[in-house]
């Protein structure tokens, strides 16, 4: 069976016209999310995701635009008849996740089971193996590489550029990768395309995604900028854009 990709949300924490908060889907013999942030709900219901069969979430990190929506999925799971939901996450995770339901009280009736990954750490779930790198951001972060019959999907999260990451996506089919910015803007945390192209290789295809505002309107020239550097084909994404592998 070949693996599905859905990007329910390729935008940030600024709000921008029709690109949601971080998150995207991937569908072959199970369902999970990578990130979860606000508007990821909205997007599940117009992708014409079953909520309930979801089989577990994979934050990235616990930035607000990351994670925002996971608390709101977890309960319409619940409400749907499914109570259970897995969630796998950096350092802390389970610390963040008591600590936000300790402020709703009545969402104990939910099942979370809450699993911590570090660098380097794999599960197998559904039919995929999931493995995970280090990212260079303002906060712990992942980067995950999705593997399901042959094959592979990497995401970077939100990161720097990152030999790290680079070496978690070699030999993937798809790289969804950050790209905050357009040039030439010089800045820390994430990514801007020079960079990008300047650290990725060994991938058969790229997908740009988490866009700040400013890059409204650049989509063309950062997608030839990686693509001239990288030589492979890249595109930016945008919201609710089925990717089949
Ligand atoms: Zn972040
Ligand atoms: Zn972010």
């Amino acid at each position: 069976m070949a693996v599905k990709v859905t990007l329910l949300g390729t935008g940030v924490g600024i709000p921008h016209s029709g690109r949601s908060q971080s998150s995207l889907m991937m569908e072959g013999q199970g369902t999970l999310l990578f990130d979860c942030g606000a508007g990821s709900l909205l997007r599940l219901s117009q992708a014409g995701a079953m909520v309930p069969q979801l089989d577990a979430v994979f934050l990235t990190h616990l930035h607000l635009d990351h994670s925002s929506d996971l608390l709101p999925l977890a309960n319409a799971k619940y409400l749907m008849g499914e109570g259970e939901i897995r969630v796998f996450g950096p350092e802390g995770t389970e610390l963040f996740l008591q600590r936000s339901l300790a402020a709703y009280p009545y969402l104990n009736r939910m099942a979370m089971e809450i699993q911590e990954l570090a660098p380097g750490d794999g599960v197998d779930l559904k039919g995929f193996s999931i493995s995970c790198a280090g990212a260079i951001h303002s906060v712990t972060a992942l980067g995950y590489r999705i593997e399901s019959q042959g094959n592979t999907v990497a995401y970077s999260g939100d990161t720097e550029p990152s030999g790290e990451i680079a070496e978690m996506a070699s030999g993937a089919d798809l790289l969804i990768h950050e790209c905050s910015f357009p040039e030439p803007y010089q800045i820390t945390n994430h990514t801007t395309p020079v960079r990008l192209a300047e650290t990725i290789q060994d991938v058969g295809r790229i997908v740009l995604t988490h866009l700040y505002p400013q890059a409204a309107g650049h989509e063309g020239e950062m997608a030839r900028t990686v693509a001239m550097g990288t030589k492979v084909p890249v595109e930016v994404g945008r919201d609710l854009q089925i990717i089949d592998i």
